[in-house]
Protein backbone atom coordinates (compact mmCIF):
# COMPACT_ATOMS: atom_id res chain seq x y z
CA UNK A 1 0.00 0.00 0.00
CA UNK A 2 1.00 3.33 -0.83
CA UNK A 3 2.09 6.37 1.99
CA UNK A 4 -0.59 7.88 0.11
CA UNK A 5 -3.36 5.28 -0.20
CA UNK A 6 -2.72 5.52 4.40
CA UNK A 7 -3.07 8.98 3.95
CA UNK A 8 -7.04 9.49 5.55
CA UNK A 9 -6.89 13.18 4.50
CA UNK A 10 -7.26 12.86 1.18
CA UNK A 11 -10.51 10.73 1.69
CA UNK A 12 -13.37 13.08 0.33
CA UNK A 13 -15.23 13.28 3.48
CA UNK A 14 -11.76 13.84 5.89
CA UNK A 15 -12.42 16.72 6.10
CA UNK A 16 -14.98 18.49 7.88
CA UNK A 17 -17.85 20.06 5.62
CA UNK A 18 -19.06 22.37 7.91
CA UNK A 19 -17.60 25.95 9.40
CA UNK A 20 -16.59 26.09 13.09
CA UNK A 21 -20.78 26.15 14.47
CA UNK A 22 -21.95 28.03 17.61
CA UNK A 23 -25.19 26.46 19.67
CA UNK A 24 -28.21 28.42 18.46
CA UNK A 25 -26.59 29.74 15.66
CA UNK A 26 -28.93 30.68 12.56
CA UNK A 27 -29.61 28.70 9.77
CA UNK A 28 -28.22 30.13 6.66
CA UNK A 29 -30.18 30.39 3.47
CA UNK A 30 -27.24 30.62 0.90
CA UNK A 31 -26.37 26.98 2.22
CA UNK A 32 -29.79 25.40 1.00
CA UNK A 33 -30.43 24.41 -2.70
CA UNK A 34 -34.27 25.07 -3.98
CA UNK A 35 -35.06 21.45 -3.01
CA UNK A 36 -33.85 21.96 0.52
CA UNK A 37 -35.05 24.89 1.13
CA UNK A 38 -38.55 24.02 0.26
CA UNK A 39 -38.47 21.28 2.61
CA UNK A 40 -36.85 24.06 5.66
CA UNK A 41 -40.83 25.61 4.68
CA UNK A 42 -42.39 22.69 4.82
CA UNK A 43 -40.66 21.74 8.04
CA UNK A 44 -41.85 25.57 9.23
CA UNK A 45 -45.45 24.91 8.83
CA UNK A 46 -45.38 27.35 5.65
CA UNK A 47 -45.63 26.21 1.91
CA UNK A 48 -43.02 24.72 -0.30
CA UNK A 49 -43.61 27.62 -2.78
CA UNK A 50 -41.54 30.31 -0.15
CA UNK A 51 -38.28 28.33 -1.33
CA UNK A 52 -38.87 30.09 -4.93
CA UNK A 53 -39.76 33.45 -3.20
CA UNK A 54 -36.49 33.56 -1.48
CA UNK A 55 -34.61 32.32 -4.35
CA UNK A 56 -35.76 35.29 -6.27
CA UNK A 57 -34.90 37.66 -3.69
CA UNK A 58 -31.67 36.61 -3.22
CA UNK A 59 -30.43 35.51 -6.35
CA UNK A 60 -32.47 38.25 -8.80
CA UNK A 61 -32.72 40.95 -6.35
CA UNK A 62 -30.07 40.63 -4.20
CA UNK A 63 -31.65 41.29 -1.49
CA UNK A 64 -30.74 39.71 1.95
CA UNK A 65 -32.42 41.77 4.71
CA UNK A 66 -36.23 39.43 5.19
CA UNK A 67 -37.68 42.32 6.40
CA UNK A 68 -38.12 43.89 2.22
CA UNK A 69 -39.18 40.43 1.12
CA UNK A 70 -43.10 41.67 0.60
CA UNK A 71 -44.60 38.58 -0.44
CA UNK A 72 -43.60 36.93 2.70
CA UNK A 73 -46.27 36.60 5.82
CA UNK A 74 -45.24 39.07 8.26
CA UNK A 75 -45.54 35.91 10.71
CA UNK A 76 -42.65 34.30 8.20
CA UNK A 77 -40.41 37.45 8.24
CA UNK A 78 -40.36 37.60 11.49
CA UNK A 79 -39.87 33.86 12.25
CA UNK A 80 -36.57 34.24 9.54
CA UNK A 81 -35.52 37.87 11.10
CA UNK A 82 -34.88 35.01 14.44
CA UNK A 83 -33.72 32.09 13.08
CA UNK A 84 -32.01 32.83 9.49
CA UNK A 85 -29.65 34.29 8.04
CA UNK A 86 -28.36 35.34 4.64
CA UNK A 87 -24.68 35.54 4.99
CA UNK A 88 -22.43 37.58 2.70
CA UNK A 89 -18.58 37.51 2.89
CA UNK A 90 -16.35 39.79 3.88
CA UNK A 91 -14.71 41.43 1.09
CA UNK A 92 -11.18 42.40 2.79
CA UNK A 93 -9.30 43.40 -0.50
CA UNK A 94 -9.75 44.40 -4.45
CA UNK A 95 -7.06 44.07 -6.27
CA UNK A 96 -7.52 45.45 -9.98
CA UNK A 97 -5.02 44.65 -12.63
CA UNK A 98 -4.16 46.57 -15.67
CA UNK A 99 -5.56 43.71 -18.23
CA UNK A 100 -8.97 43.92 -16.08
CA UNK A 101 -8.50 40.98 -13.83
CA UNK A 102 -9.63 41.39 -10.37
CA UNK A 103 -8.72 39.54 -7.41
CA UNK A 104 -10.59 39.82 -4.20
CA UNK A 105 -9.59 38.40 -0.87
CA UNK A 106 -12.52 37.09 0.97
CA UNK A 107 -12.39 36.65 4.89
CA UNK A 108 -14.77 33.79 6.01
CA UNK A 109 -17.05 33.94 9.68
CA UNK A 110 -13.96 31.87 11.08
CA UNK A 111 -11.57 34.35 9.80
CA UNK A 112 -9.49 31.97 7.43
CA UNK A 113 -9.21 33.61 3.84
CA UNK A 114 -9.91 32.99 0.55
CA UNK A 115 -9.35 34.45 -2.91
CA UNK A 116 -11.88 34.60 -5.59
CA UNK A 117 -10.82 36.14 -9.27
CA UNK A 118 -12.52 37.53 -12.11
CA UNK A 119 -11.39 37.47 -15.70
CA UNK A 120 -12.35 39.36 -18.66
CA UNK A 121 -11.91 36.77 -21.39
CA UNK A 122 -14.17 38.93 -24.96
CA UNK A 123 -17.46 38.89 -24.10
CA UNK A 124 -17.27 36.95 -20.96
CA UNK A 125 -17.07 38.05 -17.81
CA UNK A 126 -15.21 34.26 -16.09
CA UNK A 127 -14.96 33.87 -12.10
CA UNK A 128 -12.61 32.05 -10.53
CA UNK A 129 -13.60 30.41 -7.37
CA UNK A 130 -11.72 28.70 -4.46
CA UNK A 131 -13.47 25.39 -2.72
CA UNK A 132 -11.01 24.96 0.20
CA UNK A 133 -9.05 26.69 2.80
CA UNK A 134 -5.43 24.88 2.18
CA UNK A 135 -5.80 21.59 0.40
CA UNK A 136 -4.96 17.81 1.46
CA UNK A 137 -3.48 16.81 -1.87
CA UNK A 138 -0.10 18.29 -1.77
CA UNK A 139 0.94 18.93 -5.71
CA UNK A 140 4.45 19.56 -5.26
CA UNK A 141 4.82 22.72 -7.50
CA UNK A 142 1.01 24.46 -5.77
CA UNK A 143 1.13 27.30 -3.06
CA UNK A 144 -2.07 26.46 -1.80
CA UNK A 145 -0.91 22.88 -0.52
CA UNK A 146 1.91 24.53 1.69
CA UNK A 147 -0.98 25.81 3.89
CA UNK A 148 -1.60 21.91 4.24
CA UNK A 149 -5.29 20.14 4.49
CA UNK A 150 -7.33 22.96 5.69
CA UNK A 151 -10.99 22.97 5.49
CA UNK A 152 -13.65 22.35 3.05
CA UNK A 153 -15.69 25.49 2.03
CA UNK A 154 -19.57 25.53 3.07
CA UNK A 155 -22.16 25.90 0.14
CA UNK A 156 -22.64 29.02 1.46
CA UNK A 157 -18.98 30.37 0.99
CA UNK A 158 -19.70 28.93 -2.51
CA UNK A 159 -21.93 31.18 -2.82
CA UNK A 160 -20.92 34.10 -1.17
CA UNK A 161 -18.02 34.26 -2.98
CA UNK A 162 -20.43 34.23 -6.63
CA UNK A 163 -22.53 36.93 -4.64
CA UNK A 164 -19.38 38.99 -3.56
CA UNK A 165 -17.67 39.07 -6.89
CA UNK A 166 -21.29 40.13 -8.72
CA UNK A 167 -20.96 43.12 -6.08
CA UNK A 168 -18.43 44.47 -7.15
CA UNK A 169 -18.82 44.47 -10.71
CA UNK A 170 -20.28 47.81 -12.49
CA UNK A 171 -23.65 48.01 -13.21
CA UNK A 172 -24.96 46.19 -16.13
CA UNK A 173 -21.78 43.34 -15.65
CA UNK A 174 -22.43 39.96 -14.64
CA UNK A 175 -20.58 36.85 -14.62
CA UNK A 176 -21.11 34.08 -17.06
CA UNK A 177 -19.08 31.61 -16.29
CA UNK A 178 -17.62 29.92 -13.80
CA UNK A 179 -14.44 27.40 -13.02
CA UNK A 180 -13.71 26.00 -10.05
CA UNK A 181 -9.91 26.19 -10.28
CA UNK A 182 -9.28 28.81 -7.73
CA UNK A 183 -7.58 27.30 -3.78
CA UNK A 184 -8.25 23.62 -3.08
CA UNK A 185 -9.68 20.55 -4.55
CA UNK A 186 -13.28 20.65 -5.90
CA UNK A 187 -13.45 16.80 -5.56
CA UNK A 188 -12.79 16.58 -2.50
CA UNK A 189 -15.64 19.06 -1.36
CA UNK A 190 -17.65 16.64 -3.65
CA UNK A 191 -21.03 17.33 -1.70
CA UNK A 192 -21.06 20.70 -1.05
CA UNK A 193 -19.71 21.10 -5.10
CA UNK A 194 -23.02 19.57 -6.56
CA UNK A 195 -25.08 21.69 -3.89
CA UNK A 196 -23.21 24.48 -5.53
CA UNK A 197 -23.43 23.27 -8.90
CA UNK A 198 -27.25 23.11 -7.90
CA UNK A 199 -27.70 26.38 -7.32
CA UNK A 200 -25.78 28.36 -9.95
CA UNK A 201 -27.52 26.36 -12.71
CA UNK A 202 -31.62 26.84 -11.02
CA UNK A 203 -33.87 28.59 -12.84
CA UNK A 204 -34.60 30.94 -10.46
CA UNK A 205 -31.05 31.26 -8.99
CA UNK A 206 -28.02 32.26 -10.91
CA UNK A 207 -29.12 30.37 -13.99
CA UNK A 208 -26.07 29.68 -15.51
CA UNK A 209 -25.90 26.98 -18.35
CA UNK A 210 -23.59 23.96 -17.11
CA UNK A 211 -22.06 24.10 -20.19
CA UNK A 212 -19.95 27.50 -18.54
CA UNK A 213 -19.34 25.88 -15.61
CA UNK A 214 -15.85 23.88 -15.66
CA UNK A 215 -14.63 21.82 -12.59
CA UNK A 216 -10.83 21.49 -12.44
CA UNK A 217 -9.20 18.31 -10.96
CA UNK A 218 -6.15 17.08 -10.00
CA UNK A 219 -8.33 13.68 -10.77
CA UNK A 220 -10.22 12.11 -8.05
CA UNK A 221 -11.69 9.04 -10.49
CA UNK A 222 -14.55 8.18 -8.66
CA UNK A 223 -16.26 11.68 -7.95
CA UNK A 224 -15.41 12.50 -11.71
CA UNK A 225 -17.27 9.77 -12.98
CA UNK A 226 -20.20 10.93 -9.78
CA UNK A 227 -19.90 14.51 -11.06
CA UNK A 228 -20.40 13.73 -14.69
CA UNK A 229 -23.64 11.69 -13.74
CA UNK A 230 -25.00 14.38 -12.01
CA UNK A 231 -24.11 17.69 -13.61
CA UNK A 232 -23.05 18.43 -17.70
CA UNK A 233 -20.33 20.82 -16.59
CA UNK A 234 -16.92 20.85 -18.31
CA UNK A 235 -13.95 19.05 -16.31
CA UNK A 236 -10.10 20.14 -16.76
CA UNK A 237 -8.35 17.70 -15.39
CA UNK A 238 -4.79 18.79 -14.27
CA UNK A 239 -2.25 16.41 -16.01
CA UNK A 240 1.12 17.97 -15.88
CA UNK A 241 3.38 15.09 -16.20
CA UNK A 242 3.17 12.04 -19.12
CA UNK A 243 4.20 8.89 -17.15
CA UNK A 244 3.51 7.73 -13.67
CA UNK A 245 7.18 7.87 -12.35
CA UNK A 246 7.25 11.76 -13.07
CA UNK A 247 3.69 12.47 -11.89
CA UNK A 248 3.85 10.25 -8.79
CA UNK A 249 6.78 12.68 -7.99
CA UNK A 250 4.54 16.09 -8.34
CA UNK A 251 1.06 14.77 -7.60
CA UNK A 252 1.01 12.58 -5.09
CA UNK A 253 -2.88 11.63 -6.06
CA UNK A 254 -1.04 9.45 -8.69
CA UNK A 255 -0.08 6.80 -6.34
CA UNK A 256 -3.73 6.46 -5.82
CA UNK A 257 -5.15 6.88 -9.42
CA UNK A 258 -2.17 6.07 -12.02
CA UNK A 259 -3.09 7.31 -15.69
CA UNK A 260 -4.17 4.02 -16.64
CA UNK A 261 -7.14 4.51 -14.52
CA UNK A 262 -6.92 8.17 -14.77
CA UNK A 263 -7.38 7.92 -18.64
CA UNK A 264 -9.98 4.82 -18.07
CA UNK A 265 -12.32 7.20 -16.39
CA UNK A 266 -12.11 9.88 -18.60
CA UNK A 267 -12.68 7.57 -21.40
CA UNK A 268 -15.68 6.80 -19.48
CA UNK A 269 -17.18 9.67 -18.04
CA UNK A 270 -16.94 11.39 -21.85
CA UNK A 271 -19.43 8.35 -22.48
CA UNK A 272 -21.43 9.34 -20.05
CA UNK A 273 -25.00 11.41 -21.33
CA UNK A 274 -23.93 14.51 -20.28
CA UNK A 275 -20.27 14.86 -21.67
CA UNK A 276 -21.72 14.14 -25.58
CA UNK A 277 -19.39 15.72 -27.74
CA UNK A 278 -17.54 17.92 -24.88
CA UNK A 279 -13.72 17.61 -24.66
CA UNK A 280 -11.81 17.55 -21.52
CA UNK A 281 -9.20 20.32 -20.79
CA UNK A 282 -6.19 18.69 -20.39
CA UNK A 283 -3.93 21.54 -18.32
CA UNK A 284 -0.46 20.92 -18.77
CA UNK A 285 1.78 23.39 -16.22
CA UNK A 286 5.06 23.85 -17.89
CA UNK A 287 8.08 23.32 -15.08
CA UNK A 288 11.99 23.40 -16.23
CA UNK A 289 13.51 20.66 -16.78
CA UNK A 290 10.31 18.80 -15.07
CA UNK A 291 8.15 17.97 -17.91
CA UNK A 292 9.31 20.33 -20.95
CA UNK A 293 11.16 17.90 -22.99
CA UNK A 294 10.19 17.36 -26.92
CA UNK A 295 9.47 13.59 -25.32
CA UNK A 296 7.15 14.95 -22.91
CA UNK A 297 5.09 16.78 -25.66
CA UNK A 298 5.31 13.73 -27.84
CA UNK A 299 4.23 11.14 -24.95
CA UNK A 300 1.41 14.17 -24.07
CA UNK A 301 0.52 13.97 -27.80
CA UNK A 302 -0.50 9.96 -27.37
CA UNK A 303 -2.43 11.08 -23.70
CA UNK A 304 -4.43 13.14 -25.76
CA UNK A 305 -5.57 11.00 -28.40
CA UNK A 306 -6.98 8.61 -26.22
CA UNK A 307 -10.11 11.25 -25.30
CA UNK A 308 -11.94 13.96 -26.54
CA UNK A 309 -9.68 16.52 -25.26
CA UNK A 310 -7.64 20.06 -25.70
CA UNK A 311 -4.19 20.76 -23.97
CA UNK A 312 -4.06 23.87 -22.38
CA UNK A 313 -0.06 24.57 -21.30
CA UNK A 314 0.09 27.17 -18.26
CA UNK A 315 3.75 28.64 -17.79
CA UNK A 316 4.73 27.36 -14.51
CA UNK A 317 4.02 30.44 -11.88
CA UNK A 318 7.02 30.17 -9.63
CA UNK A 319 6.77 31.09 -5.84
CA UNK A 320 8.49 30.84 -2.82
CA UNK A 321 6.80 27.50 -1.71
CA UNK A 322 8.62 25.02 -4.37
CA UNK A 323 12.11 25.03 -6.12
CA UNK A 324 10.53 25.09 -9.78
CA UNK A 325 11.30 27.22 -12.44
CA UNK A 326 9.23 28.54 -15.74
CA UNK A 327 10.92 27.50 -18.75
CA UNK A 328 12.19 29.82 -20.70
CA UNK A 329 9.93 31.32 -23.70
CA UNK A 330 11.77 29.75 -26.08
CA UNK A 331 11.00 26.11 -24.80
CA UNK A 332 7.30 27.00 -24.08
CA UNK A 333 7.03 28.18 -27.77
CA UNK A 334 9.27 24.69 -29.00
CA UNK A 335 6.57 22.82 -26.72
CA UNK A 336 3.51 24.32 -28.12
CA UNK A 337 4.68 24.10 -31.82
CA UNK A 338 5.29 20.42 -31.30
CA UNK A 339 1.70 19.77 -30.12
CA UNK A 340 0.22 22.20 -32.74
CA UNK A 341 2.22 20.65 -35.48
CA UNK A 342 0.87 17.03 -34.26
CA UNK A 343 -2.68 18.30 -35.06
CA UNK A 344 -3.89 18.24 -31.30
CA UNK A 345 -5.63 21.37 -30.09
CA UNK A 346 -3.81 22.94 -28.38
CA UNK A 347 -3.37 26.51 -26.53
CA UNK A 348 -1.08 28.39 -23.97
CA UNK A 349 -3.29 30.60 -21.27
CA UNK A 350 -2.54 33.75 -21.28
CA UNK A 351 -1.24 34.83 -18.16
CA UNK A 352 -3.92 37.16 -16.14
CA UNK A 353 -3.47 39.22 -13.44
CA UNK A 354 0.12 39.09 -13.22
CA UNK A 355 0.38 42.57 -11.57
CA UNK A 356 -1.65 41.54 -9.08
CA UNK A 357 -0.39 37.68 -8.22
CA UNK A 358 -3.70 36.44 -9.41
CA UNK A 359 -2.02 33.60 -11.62
CA UNK A 360 -2.44 30.06 -11.25
CA UNK A 361 -0.93 28.71 -8.26
CA UNK A 362 -0.35 32.36 -6.89
CA UNK A 363 -3.57 32.12 -4.74
CA UNK A 364 -2.83 33.74 -1.67
CA UNK A 365 0.37 34.28 -2.14
CA UNK A 366 1.01 37.45 -0.20
CA UNK A 367 1.01 38.23 3.19
CA UNK A 368 -2.35 37.45 3.65
CA UNK A 369 -1.35 33.61 3.55
CA UNK A 370 -0.37 33.61 7.12
CA UNK A 371 -3.82 35.14 8.42
CA UNK A 372 -5.62 32.21 5.97
CA UNK A 373 -3.72 29.78 7.90
CA UNK A 374 -4.07 31.01 11.57
CA UNK A 375 -7.92 32.28 11.78
CA UNK A 376 -8.64 34.66 14.32
CA UNK A 377 -11.06 34.10 17.30
CA UNK A 378 -15.08 34.50 16.02
CA UNK A 379 -14.80 37.48 18.12
CA UNK A 380 -12.68 39.43 16.79
CA UNK A 381 -13.46 42.51 14.81
CA UNK A 382 -11.93 42.58 11.45
CA UNK A 383 -10.98 46.76 12.37
CA UNK A 384 -8.99 44.74 15.46
CA UNK A 385 -6.43 43.40 12.65
N1 LIG B 1 -7.32 21.28 -7.37
C1 LIG B 1 -7.77 21.62 -8.68
C2 LIG B 1 -7.95 23.12 -8.92
C3 LIG B 1 -6.94 24.09 -8.36
S1 LIG B 1 -5.51 24.62 -9.19
C4 LIG B 1 -6.85 21.03 -9.72
O1 LIG B 1 -5.85 20.45 -9.35
O2 LIG B 1 -7.17 21.11 -10.90
C5 LIG B 1 -5.87 25.21 -10.77
C6 LIG B 1 -4.77 24.86 -11.77
O3 LIG B 1 -3.55 25.60 -11.52
C7 LIG B 1 -4.37 23.40 -11.72
O4 LIG B 1 -4.18 22.89 -13.01
C8 LIG B 1 -3.06 23.45 -10.97
O5 LIG B 1 -2.31 22.31 -11.16
C9 LIG B 1 -2.44 24.71 -11.54
N2 LIG B 1 -1.34 25.25 -10.74
C10 LIG B 1 -1.15 25.14 -9.42
N3 LIG B 1 -0.03 25.80 -9.06
C11 LIG B 1 0.49 26.33 -10.18
C12 LIG B 1 1.63 27.14 -10.46
N4 LIG B 1 2.44 27.53 -9.50
N5 LIG B 1 1.83 27.51 -11.74
C13 LIG B 1 0.99 27.16 -12.71
N6 LIG B 1 -0.09 26.42 -12.52
C14 LIG B 1 -0.35 25.99 -11.27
Amino acid sequence: MSAIQENTEMTPNAQTNETPSVPGERVDMLNFTRKELEQYFIQQGDKAFRARQIFRWIYKQDVTDFTEMTDLSRNMREHLLEHATISSLDVVRVMDSVDGTKKILFRLKDGAQVESVVIPIGKRLTLCISSQVGCALGCRFCYTATMGPGRNLTIAEYMGQFLGAQRLLPEGQSITNIVFMGMGEPLVNFQNLLGTLDILTDELGPKLGARRLTVSTAGLCPQILKLGETFPVRLALSLHATTDAQRDQIMPINQRYNLKTLFETLRNFQKLPSQQSLPVTLEYTLIKDINDSPEDAKRLIKLSRSIRSKINLIPYNEHPGAPYKRPSSEAIANFLRILQESGVLATERQTRGDDILAACGQLALDGEAKKTRIPRPRNESPSSL
